[in-house]
């Protein structure tokens, strides 16, 4: 990110106010360029790439193309802060936060969800995301009652992306149940939940609304998790748009693995890969809970690791397996999820210490160095 005004290096191209970046290092598809000279549009759109270029414009030493944001729950952000304090049980874990969680989403509304996403991506945009991948499962009213608009809280995400001009890959969530012994949905959940019919429904709407706005934004499906969708239910999201992303939380928490394993016979990860072709359609997100033989089956299924390391650290999850992952050339994103911080840099950071600190070893994500 270019932190001064670039307005002194503007040109006028055919209409269009034209701005140049020069580097003396940036990573382009065709891997690390020294000399480089980028030119961009006022739409924000690059109009050429040119290695070997002598210096002109804005002068920077290392550019990268803005990542994306690969998991979010935008609303999130406005509750960061709020959970920092034990809770009257005495200690407080994951399931504790997720109860002030349910407390909280209990009171937003459409016009709430707009505004806090719209705001959250601007932050997204200023730490240097270009994209977002918004992983999104309130749905409806606060009592399970669908809006007149089955999609109308997807429908805001979208208002909010268009507004604040971030790309958007939109993930309606499939959520049936309260747990793997299909529960019900708890008083806190009731927003969330649609059967797979109401879910065809939505996903339809929201994805003719995307297309509207067009923007670099896309749609994806999002089985929330094995806890809560059942298997006929997951295969069925997985058939709703075979061309499009499939993005899913998995293996985050201790209790989820005992869960699954007692109801499934398996541990999370073990039972996705013997029930469906895992590839690099799917983006599973934390896998914070795999032992050596998991983490070598998503390193070669070429699936993504979701890696949302400043979240996964406040609520406690458990560290992911990264220097055997990466080390098994397995693909991995970063994302923001509770967004409790907003910080690509903060993200990569703690990933990094994390393995530092488990395996007693420094500068372990080496090949990152530059
Ligand atoms: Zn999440």
């Amino acid at each position: 990110m270019l932190k001064y005004n670039m307005s002194r290096h503007n040109n006028f191209v055919n209409g269009y106010v034209m701005q140049t970046i020069w580097a003396e290092q940036a990573l382009t598809s065709q891997g690390w360029q020294s000399d480089v000279c980028i030119s961009v549009d006022d739409r924000g759109v690059i109009i050429s790439v040119e290695p070997g270029s002598p210096p002109q414009g804005a002068k920077t030493g290392i550019l990268l193309p803005s990542p994306i944001n690969l998991h979010s729950h935008s609303f999130q952000r406005a509750m960061a802060g709020l959970s920092e304090h034990r809770g009257p049980m005495g200690s407080d874990n994951f399931w504790t936060w997720r109860n002030l969680m349910y407390r909280f989403v209990g009171q937003l509304n459409p016009d709430d969800m707009a505004a806090i996403s719209a705001f959250v991506q601007m932050e997204m945009l200023e730490a240097g995301f270009a994209g977002i991948c918004e992983f999104h499962y309130v749905h409806h009213q606060p009592d399970g009652t669908p809006y007149n608009n089955i999609a109308e809280m997807s429908d805001a995400i979208i208002e909010a992306a268009d507004q604040s001009g971030i790309g958007l890959t939109l993930l309606p969530v499939l959520y049936q149940f309260g747990g793997c012994d299909e529960r019900p949905l708890g008083d806190g959940q009731r927003r969330f939940g649609n059967t797979p019919e109401q879910f065809g429904q939505l996903f339809d709407t929201a994805r003719s609304t995307i297309a509207r706005i067009g923007n670099h934004s896309n749609i994806g499906v999002a089985p929330h998790s094995l806890r809560a969708v059942s298997p006929e239910a997951l295969e069925f999201a997985t058939k709703l748009a075979p061309d499009k992303p499939i993005h899913m939380h998995l293996a985050e928490q201790v209790g989820e693995v005992e869960e699954v394993r007692s109801a499934r016979g398996r541990r999370p990860v073990e039972w996705l890969y013997e029930n469906h072709e895992v590839n690099e359609r799917w983006c599973l997100i934390h896998l914070t809970q795999m032992n050596e033989q998991e983490t070598a089956a998503v390193a070669k299924s070429g699936a993504v690791a979701g890696l949302c390391p400043l979240t996964e650290s406040s609520l406690g999850d458990g560290t992911f397996n990264g220097r055997d992952f990466i080390g098994q050339e397995g693909f991995f994103g970063i994302g923001s999820d509770s967004n409790i911080q907003i910080s690509l840099a903060e993200e990569l950071r703690t990933l990094e210490y994390s393995q530092r600190l488990h395996h007693r070893q420094r500068a372990i994500h080496r090949a990152f160095a530059v």
